[in-house]
């Protein structure tokens, strides 16, 4: 079970990004959050969320989900140019655990304001 993001329905807000980071943090601290919106340089108004899970990376762009192993060269691409200064380092991240702590679910689905999240 984790949560999944409609990359047809997203519209880049960093609710998600912003709400995940508040929850783990007890702050807006981007750096903190498992989800975060990245914006790729060479195709403007080109944007997609990343979902660090325990063992994969989710990503959603507007042409579709990608799943990729940690570990698979994806952190890699980071700092080579490819993405701005809104993606920050993977490896420093922890990695998704659906809001555990909270019987609410999920804060990030609860902050979408286009229901683009959804548990599966
Ligand atoms: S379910 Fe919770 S921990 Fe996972 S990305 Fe959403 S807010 Fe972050
Ligand atoms: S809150 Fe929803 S619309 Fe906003 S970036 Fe996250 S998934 Fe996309």
């Amino acid at each position: 079970m984790g949560i999944k993001v409609d990359p047809k329905k997203c519209v880049s807000c960093m609710a998600c990004e912003m709400a995940c980071g508040y929850h783990r943090d007890d702050g807006f601290a981007l750096l903190s959050s498992c989800i975060m919106v990245t914006r790729g340089r060479e195709k403007r108004d080109y944007s997609g969320v990343v979902l660090k899970e325990e063992e994969n990376l989710v990503i959603a762009r507007p042409e579709g989900l990608e799943i990729r192993k940690l570990g698979s060269g994806v952190e890699a691409e980071q700092g080579k140019g490819k993405e701005d200064a809104s993606a920050k380092p993977l490896l420093l991240r922890e990695p998704c655990d659906l809001c555990s702590d909270r019987k609410e679910g999920p804060l990030c689905l609860q902050f979408c304001p286009v229901n683009a999240i959804s548990m599966d």
